[in-house]
């Protein structure tokens, strides 16, 4: 029995080897968090895939159901839970901003009561607890690039507020739970990152700009493209997400950026996805969504002092592995 409803394994034991550890990771069946599912088992863990398929798809971990080590349970982080685990990855929030902004209070849920269920869940295990918190706690930054010590600069009221407020208030429950309880914690914030299991419609330029260019459609810039990101490829991404959990100092809780920091414009962006498929696509240019920040990217040197940790792979390198996925799903 593998693909189960939490309701149903209240009273069951999910399969598990003798000397293995047990891995969660809520958001398992997300783009990152399948990505993470399969590194975890790579190294021996058992691994359950918690989703409650939001944004989720089944198809991220259909080749994962093969090993007995691995489970998936469907369930939302915002309805309580209890499992026997030793290390919890809460990776479980919709990312982009069209899913995001869909239930603006669905989102702030998922990451403040849903946090508050997982650090429960540590605290009772005495697990550890890595939070997946974001670069947009940096909100339109006026520090350039960003470093952990920058405290940000984000519209509390704007419609990127349930995602940017609500993974703050995560990160400070975390904080919380780690002083007054001494729950062993682990933060990260996450740059844009890319790949395959993106889902082709989550409306991220990325997965947008290849989708286009693919179909021949035109390739849509919010604004006048020059605004920037820095493009993180998702197996630097994991690779960064494991040594943070296993391999960076015990006593170190970060918040630690992880992410790749080539920075590109979008114009940058599009050229290099037109190039790389052929495609003959035109530019159109739609209007800028409010609150969008100007520029992003990380300062990693605490990644690479803490845990040696750096990406290795470059945009062009990232963008054929992640055009080849979406031809593979027929675009
Ligand atoms: N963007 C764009 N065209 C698209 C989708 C997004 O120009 O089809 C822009 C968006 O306005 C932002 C940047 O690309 O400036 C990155 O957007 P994304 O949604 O990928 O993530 P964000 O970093 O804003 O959370």
């Amino acid at each position: 029995m593998k693909f189960l409803k939490y309701s149903m394994i209240v009273c069951l034991l999910l399969p598990c080897y003798a000397d293995a550890q047990t891995a969660l990771v809520a958001g398992g069946a997300g783009f990152l968090g399948s990505h993470l599912c399969k590194k975890l088992l790579e190294r021996g863990y058992d691994v359950i895939a918690l989703d409650n398929l939001y944004t989720g798809n089944r198809r991220n971990i259909e080749d994962l159901f093969a090993n007995p080590q691995f489970s998936f349970i469907e369930h939302d982080i915002i309805d309580p839970l209890d499992l026997k685990v030793d290390f919890i990855f809460n990776l479980a929030c919709p990312a982009s901003p069209p899913h995001y902004q869909k239930d603006p209070l669905f989102t702030t849920k998922t990451s403040v009561i849903g946090s508050m269920n997982l650090l429960e869940l540590a605290r009772r295990n005495n697990a550890r607890i890595l939070q997946a918190s974001t670069s947009e706690v940096y909100g339109d930054p006026e520090m350039h690039p960003q470093a952990e010590e920058y405290r940000g600069s984000v519209n509390p009221i704007g419609i990127r507020a349930c995602y940017d407020e609500g993974k703050r208030c995560a990160e400070s429950l975390f904080f919380d739970y780690h002083r007054f309880y001494g729950v062993d914690i682990k933060v990260i914030r996450i740059f844009n990152t890319y790949g395959p299991h993106m889902d082709p419609y989550d409306g991220r330029v990325i997965s947008n700009f290849i989708r286009q260019a693919l179909q021949g459609e035109p390739i849509t810039i919010y604004g006048d493209g020059t605004q920037t990101r820095s493009f993180c490829y998702v197996d630097d991404l994991v690779n960064g997400i494991i040594a943070m959990m296993f391999d960076s100092p015990t006593d170190f809780t970060g918040p630690v950026n992880l992410g790749n920091p080539g920075e590109f414009n979008l114009l940058e962006l599009a050229q290099k996805v037109i190039v790389l498929t052929g495609s003959s696509s035109e530019l159109v240019f739609k209007p800028l969504p409010s609150d969008d920040p100007k520029k992003r990217c990380p300062n990693i040197s605490l990644a690479k002092q803490m845990f040696n940790w750096e990406p290795r792979i470059s945009l062009d390198e990232g963008l054929k592995l992640t055009i080849d996925y979406f031809k593979e799903l027929g675009y």
